[in-house]
Protein backbone atom coordinates (compact mmCIF):
# COMPACT_ATOMS: atom_id res chain seq x y z
CA UNK A 1 0.00 0.00 0.00
CA UNK A 2 1.51 3.18 -0.82
CA UNK A 3 2.23 6.14 1.62
CA UNK A 4 -0.04 8.61 0.08
CA UNK A 5 1.17 11.43 2.60
CA UNK A 6 4.86 10.08 2.54
CA UNK A 7 7.57 12.96 3.18
CA UNK A 8 4.67 15.29 4.07
CA UNK A 9 4.10 16.75 7.67
CA UNK A 10 0.92 14.87 7.64
CA UNK A 11 3.13 11.50 7.39
CA UNK A 12 3.93 12.31 11.35
CA UNK A 13 2.39 13.80 13.92
CA UNK A 14 4.76 17.53 15.20
CA UNK A 15 7.32 17.45 16.92
CA UNK A 16 9.23 20.27 18.50
CA UNK A 17 12.58 21.53 16.16
CA UNK A 18 14.39 21.84 19.42
CA UNK A 19 13.51 18.74 21.59
CA UNK A 20 12.36 16.18 18.79
CA UNK A 21 9.22 15.76 21.24
CA UNK A 22 5.71 15.75 20.16
CA UNK A 23 4.90 19.46 20.18
CA UNK A 24 1.94 18.15 22.84
CA UNK A 25 5.08 16.63 24.94
CA UNK A 26 7.10 19.67 24.65
CA UNK A 27 8.32 21.80 27.60
CA UNK A 28 10.50 24.24 25.72
CA UNK A 29 10.07 27.48 26.29
CA UNK A 30 8.05 29.62 23.78
CA UNK A 31 10.30 30.75 21.06
CA UNK A 32 11.28 34.39 20.86
CA UNK A 33 9.43 36.22 18.75
CA UNK A 34 11.86 37.22 15.72
CA UNK A 35 11.73 41.32 15.42
CA UNK A 36 9.26 42.02 12.52
CA UNK A 37 12.79 43.76 10.65
CA UNK A 38 15.99 43.77 11.06
CA UNK A 39 16.91 46.79 12.46
CA UNK A 40 18.43 49.62 10.37
CA UNK A 41 16.89 48.02 7.28
CA UNK A 42 16.41 49.73 3.87
CA UNK A 43 14.63 48.05 1.59
CA UNK A 44 13.51 50.28 -0.86
CA UNK A 45 14.27 48.81 -4.53
CA UNK A 46 11.59 49.81 -6.61
CA UNK A 47 9.69 51.62 -3.94
CA UNK A 48 7.94 54.91 -5.33
CA UNK A 49 7.65 57.45 -2.46
CA UNK A 50 6.52 61.06 -2.91
CA UNK A 51 8.82 64.27 -1.81
CA UNK A 52 6.64 67.38 -1.69
CA UNK A 53 7.17 70.94 0.07
CA UNK A 54 4.61 71.58 2.76
CA UNK A 55 4.20 75.12 4.85
CA UNK A 56 4.15 74.37 8.92
CA UNK A 57 3.75 76.68 11.62
CA UNK A 58 5.00 80.33 11.72
CA UNK A 59 5.40 79.75 7.40
CA UNK A 60 8.15 77.55 8.22
CA UNK A 61 9.02 75.21 4.96
CA UNK A 62 9.41 71.62 5.22
CA UNK A 63 10.07 69.01 2.61
CA UNK A 64 8.15 65.84 3.29
CA UNK A 65 8.84 62.52 1.96
CA UNK A 66 5.72 60.08 2.32
CA UNK A 67 4.80 56.49 1.18
CA UNK A 68 7.24 54.31 2.77
CA UNK A 69 6.54 51.29 3.39
CA UNK A 70 7.21 50.77 7.44
CA UNK A 71 7.55 46.85 7.50
CA UNK A 72 10.72 46.74 4.86
CA UNK A 73 12.50 50.30 6.28
CA UNK A 74 13.49 51.19 9.72
CA UNK A 75 12.00 54.58 9.79
CA UNK A 76 14.36 56.10 12.39
CA UNK A 77 17.38 54.86 10.68
CA UNK A 78 16.26 56.65 7.03
CA UNK A 79 15.70 59.72 9.04
CA UNK A 80 18.98 59.23 10.92
CA UNK A 81 20.72 58.80 7.07
CA UNK A 82 18.93 61.51 5.12
CA UNK A 83 19.67 64.28 8.05
CA UNK A 84 23.06 62.74 7.78
CA UNK A 85 23.17 63.58 3.96
CA UNK A 86 20.93 66.57 3.85
CA UNK A 87 22.69 68.11 7.25
CA UNK A 88 19.41 69.13 8.67
CA UNK A 89 17.34 68.60 10.81
CA UNK A 90 13.63 66.07 10.31
CA UNK A 91 11.61 64.26 12.37
CA UNK A 92 9.32 61.32 11.77
CA UNK A 93 5.25 62.09 11.88
CA UNK A 94 4.00 58.21 11.39
CA UNK A 95 5.50 57.17 9.04
CA UNK A 96 6.10 60.73 7.05
CA UNK A 97 9.47 62.19 7.01
CA UNK A 98 9.89 65.39 7.77
CA UNK A 99 13.03 67.50 6.85
CA UNK A 100 13.74 70.84 7.59
CA UNK A 101 13.84 73.43 4.67
CA UNK A 102 12.63 73.34 0.72
CA UNK A 103 14.84 71.04 -0.50
CA UNK A 104 12.94 68.70 -2.84
CA UNK A 105 16.08 68.19 -5.16
CA UNK A 106 18.74 67.49 -2.70
CA UNK A 107 16.00 64.86 -0.51
CA UNK A 108 15.01 63.43 -4.08
CA UNK A 109 18.83 62.86 -4.76
CA UNK A 110 19.29 61.50 -1.68
CA UNK A 111 16.56 59.24 -1.81
CA UNK A 112 17.57 58.13 -5.28
CA UNK A 113 20.94 56.97 -3.79
CA UNK A 114 19.32 54.65 -1.26
CA UNK A 115 17.47 53.38 -3.94
CA UNK A 116 13.90 54.64 -3.92
CA UNK A 117 12.31 56.16 -6.67
CA UNK A 118 11.49 59.39 -5.07
CA UNK A 119 8.39 61.49 -7.55
ZN1 LIG B 1 10.63 21.23 22.50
Amino acid sequence: MSRLFAGTPWDRPPTCERCGKLVAECRCPPPVPSAPKPSGQIDSKGQRVTVRREKRQKGKEVTVVRGIDPAKNDLPNLLTRLKSSLGTGGSLDGTDVILQGDQIERVKAALEKLGFQPK
